[in-house]
C-alpha cells in the first residue's frame, strides 16, 4: 500500500511517524484543560472528542463514547465499529475533500507541540509474557547454563505471569528506582536497599479491545479479532531483586514498580500490511495454539540511553518479528483455562531480542549480566541504569514511502526513596 495523501500537509512528510495510513489513538490535554481523545496526524492531533460533540464524526449514533478520558468505551464497540470509524475519519482527511469539510475539521486540529499526552486507555489488567526465544535463551544461559537455557515447557506454552495494572504509566513519567530485598550468594542474611541492577525490557503491548466470557476459551483467530492495537512497552525490571525473590512463583516486586507504554495505540488496521508469520516451530504446538495466518508484525525497534543532560546513544536495534509467539497466541492461551478477558487488558509480549549481541532487548543481555559494559557516546560506561539516565524505546513499521510510527516510550530514573518517611510525596 502506498502513502495515503492528506490535505494536512505535515502528514505527507516521508519521515512522519503519523501519516494518514496510521491514525493512532491517544489522549491529550492542553494547559490545565480536560483530557480529550485524539488521533495523531503529522504534527497535529485531531480532537476526536470535539468531532463527536460537534456531530462531525460519531463512533456510536446513540451514545457518546469519546467523552471519557480514554478509548475504552470506543474499544468495547468492537471490530465493525472500529473499522467504520477509521474509514470515515480517513475519508474526512484525504487529499481533495471539499473545502467546507477541511474547514470544519481544521477547527478541531491541535498542534502536537502544545499538548500533554496521557495514558490512551484505562489499563484494566496487565499480563506479561516471556515469548522472545533469543531473550529466554540468553537469560537462561546466564542463570542455568546453555544446556538448560530454555525451560522444558517453553516451546509448548507462551509463559506469562499476572502483573500490576496500577504500575502502568505513560511515556515521559519519571520512574523512581525501586528498593527491595537482595541477597549476595555468600551472605547469611538478605539486605534491603535500592536496586543495583536496574534494567529495561523492550516489549510490545497488545491491547484487548473486546472481552471474552469466563469459562469460554477463544481460538487464535478469535483472539486476533479481539486485539484493538499495539503500543511500545518498557517493563522496567530490578534484576537483583528478581534473582532473590523469583523462586518458585516468578517475579513479584522486581516487576511491580513501573511499566511504561507509548502514548499512541497503533491499530491492528494500520499494521495490516506488515503482518508476518512467527518463526518455524521447533516442536509442534498443541492444536489450540495453531495460527490460521500470519499474526506477528514486521516492526523495527530501537533503544537509546542518555545520561542526565547528555546526548542519547542507540544501544540496541531489533524487530518484533523475532518473537516466538504472537499476541493472538498468548491471548488464546490466556483464555484456555476459562480466564475471562476484559476491554482494556494489556498483554506484554516479553522482551524482544534478536540473535545478535547488539539486538538485546535488555541491558542484562547487552552487557551480558554486567560483565561487558556498554560505552556511550559521551565516553561513560554502563552495566545497568544509573540515576538520571533516560531510556527511550522507538518503533516503526516501514512501508513504501511512509512509516507507521509508535512515537516514543521514554522514562528517566529518579533516586530511590528508601523508607516510607523519607522525602515528600508529590
Ligand atoms: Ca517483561
Amino acid at each position: 500500500m502506498p502513502l495515503l495523501k492528506s490535505w494536512v500537509a505535515s502528514a505527507n512528510a516521508p519521515d512522519t511517524p503519523f501519516p494518514l495510513n496510521n491514525l493512532p489513538y491517544g489522549v491529550f490535554s492542553v494547559g490545565h484543560g480536560a483530557l480529550r481523545c485524539g488521533v495523531a496526524l503529522g504534527d497535529q492531533i485531531i480532537d476526536a472528542t470535539g468531532l463527536e460533540a460537534a456531530g462531525l464524526l460519531r463512533a456510536d449514533e446513540d451514545a457518546d463514547v469519546l467523552g471519557a478520558p480514554n478509548w475504552n468505551d470506543f474499544m468495547a464497540l468492537g471490530p465493525a465499529a472500529w473499522a467504520t470509524y477509521r474509514t470515515r475519519l480517513a475519508g474526512l482527511l484525504l487529499e481533495g475533500v471539499e473545502q467546507a469539510t477541511q474547514n470544519a475539521i481544521t477547527a478541531h486540529l491541535v498542534p502536537m507541540a502544545q499538548v500533554t499526552l496521557h495514558l490512551p486507555l484505562k489499563v484494566v489488567e496487565f499480563t506479561d509474557f516471556y515469548a522472545g526465544k533469543h531473550h529466554a535463551k540468553n537469560v537462561g544461559t546466564m542463570f542455568r547454563g546453555p544446556e538448560n537455557a530454555l525451560p522444558p515447557n517453553w516451546q509448548h506454552i507462551p509463559i506469562g505471569y499476572n502483573g500490576r495494572a496500577s504500575s502502568v504509566v505513560v511515556s515521559g513519567t519519571q520512574i523512581t528506582r525501586p528498593c527491595g530485598q537482595t541477597k549476595a550468594p555468600d551472605a547469611d542474611m538478605p539486605s534491603f536497599g535500592p536496586c543495583k541492577r536496574l534494567d529495561i525490557e523492550l516489549e510490545m503491548g497488545a491491547i484487548v479491545g473486546t472481552p471474552s466470557q469466563m469459562g469460554w476459551p477463544v481460538s487464535v483467530a478469535e483472539a486476533d479479532d479481539m486485539i484493538f492495537g499495539y503500543v511500545l512497552l518498557n517493563d522496567w525490571s530490578a534484576r537483583d531483586i528478581q534473582a532473590w525473590e523469583y523462586q518458585p512463583l516468578g517475579p513479584f516486586q522486581a516487576k511491580a514498580f513501573a511499566t511504561s507504554i507509548s502514548p499512541w495505540i497503533v491499530t491492528k488496521a494500520a499494521l495490516e500490511p506488515f503482518r508476518i508469520s512467527t518463526p518455524a516451530r521447533e516442536k509442534d504446538l498443541l492444536p489450540y495454539l495453531h495460527e490460521p495466518g500470519p499474526m506477528l508484525y514486521d516492526i523495527d525497534l530501537a533503544v537509546t540511553m542518555a545520561p542526565a543532560d547528555q546526548p542519547a546513544t542507540t544501544i540496541a536495534r531489533t524487530n518484533y518479528k523475532e518473537m516466538y509467539y504472537s499476541a493472538a497466541q498468548q491471548l488464546a492461551h490466556h483464555t484456555s483455562s476459562g480466564c475471562g478477558m476484559n476491554t482494556g487488558d494489556l498483554l506484554g509480549s516479553g522482551t524482544i531480542s534478536g540473535p545478535e549481541k547488539h539486538e538485546g532487548g535488555s541491558l542484562l543481555e547487552l552487557t551480558w549480566g554486567g560483565k561487558a559494559p556498554l560505552t556511550l557516546k559521551t565516553g561513560e560506561t554502563r552495566n545497568f541504569i544509573e540515576d538520571g539516565d533516560t531510556l527511550t524505546l522507538t518503533g516503526a513499521a516501514k512501508g513504501e514511502g511512509y512509516q507507521i510510527g509508535f512515537g516514543t516510550c521514554t522514562g528517566t530514573i529518579l533516586p530511590a526513596v528508601k523508607t516510607p518517611d523519607e522525602g515528600t510525596k508529590p
